[in-house]
């Protein structure tokens, strides 16, 4: 990490943070804690998790373990969260007891739920696809294709099938049956974009440089940063985003999931309540981490200068392509040869197809830079070619 702007000058009043969850995106935030000289600790099941090794320390259990979380927060200042998969009722009753969630919990529940997540959007008048719950027990007036996705626990494409017949619709309710299940019309979109964004406390909104995300099986297989689009689409989302974490009273980081349709309409798909994956490439491109600066807004700290410094980056996702132990040291090495590549490894020590093990930056020059991502996406392809030539 490179920009320390707190640690010579200013010492955070909020020295210890309490992450529950250990993944990959903990462990980013613990790098950049060690950077702004904060203390970071961890809540995770297994003490193998990514974060766990560069954390100060580790409370090992579920993420929506409470009585954990207690634990958490008895040696931290403030509780953020690396995931949605927490107990909202339960924690309630931490924040009555004075513990400090940052982003807080009612910035939390309206998004936790997907349909809820959608009514909430339909209500802020934000243009979203067309929805409806679901549970596969009522006849769907619907054409194909649609989309079907569980209200709780998806993640990855993990929940999000798009319905193509009514033979893979049966088999998807055989497979989620007795979920709530949120159905929204299919958006035949251009290009998908996200905005990477954080607010803090006193109501100052940080937005990165819009990316183009593209997914593979309802996975983040790139990003392009900035994304090719227009001064106007630009604007609009950097509005969508104000509105939203404004009506959220947000505190940290938050991603916002765009689909532009070929009338370049904007539709959100998604809110993170965190960091995100189409957010890493500021990790290396961005004057400020979205780490660094999630710390920043939870720790009370002025938010950090979002601007590339580099034209352009593109960041590609090292996704398991089969199941293996294996620390692919060799594919890594290669991948670092690639001109202005950050190859970033998360030590997981299981491979599963579709499971993020690692991601690439490549820098992009000026040269680079051009319309509709073209040697981005050329070079995402060299990236994948090293990492799986299947
Ligand atoms: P997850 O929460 O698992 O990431 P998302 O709801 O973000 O699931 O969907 C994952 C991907 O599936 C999206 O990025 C998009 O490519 C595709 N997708 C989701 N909903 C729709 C939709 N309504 N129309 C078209 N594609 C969709």
């Amino acid at each position: 990490m490179k920009s320390t702007q707190a640690t010579a000058s200013t010492s955070p009043k909020i020295q210890r943070v309490g992450v529950v969850g250990g993944g990959q995106l903990a462990a980013m935030m613990g790098d950049a804690a060690k950077a702004l000289g904060i203390e970071l600790l961890v809540q995770t099941p297994d003490a193998a998790d990514p974060a766990v090794s560069v954390a100060d320390g580790a409370v090992l259990a579920a993420v929506d373990d409470v009585l954990a979380t207690a634990e958490l927060a008895d040696r931290c200042d403030v509780i953020t969260f690396e995931n949605e998969f927490v107990d909202l009722d339960g924690l309630r009753s931490l924040a009555e007891q004075g513990v400090l969630f940052q982003p807080s919990l009612s910035s939390l529940s309206p998004l936790l739920d997907k349909y809820v997540q959608r009514c909430y959007l339909q209500d802020l008048g934000l243009p979203t696809p067309r929805f409806w719950a679901w549970d596969c027990s009522q006849d769907l007036h619907l054409d194909f294709p649609f989309a079907v996705k569980v209200r709780r626990h998806g993640y990855d494409g993990q929940g999000t099938f798009i319905v193509k017949d009514r033979e893979s619709l049966e088999s998807i309710c055989d497979r989620v049956k007795g979920q709530s299940l949120l159905v929204e019309e299919f958006v035949p979109f251009d290009r998908e974009l996200a905005a990477i964004a954080a607010r803090s406390a006193t109501g100052e909104i940080a937005i990165y440089p819009i990316v183009e995300t593209q997914q593979k099986n309802q996975v983040c297989r790139l990003a392009i940063a900035p994304a090719d689009i227009s001064l106007e689409v630009k604007s609009e989302a950097e509005a969508i985003v104000r509105t939203l974490l404004n009506s959220l009273q947000a505190v940290g980081i938050f991603g916002i999931e765009l689909f532009l349709t070929a009338d370049n309409q904007l539709l959100v798909n998604e809110i993170a309540p965190r960091t995100h994956n189409s957010g890493h490439f500021t990790i290396d491109a961005c004057e400020t981490s979205q780490f660094e600066q999630h710390l920043r807004a939870v720790c009370q700290l002025p938010l950090g200068n979002c601007d590339l410094h580099s034209a352009g980056a593109v960041m590609v996702n090292l996704l398991g392509y089969e199941s293996a132990e294996s620390d692919y040291l060799e594919k890594r090495q290669q991948l670092a040869q690639i001109d202005g590549a950050f190859v970033h490894w998360y030590g997981k020590k299981v491979s599963r197809p579709g499971r993020k093990l690692g991601h690439v930056t490549v820098l992009l020059s000026e040269e680079a830079v051009d319309r509709g991502g073209v040697q981005a996406r050329a070079i995402a392809q060299t990236v994948e070619s090293i990492w799986n030539p299947n």
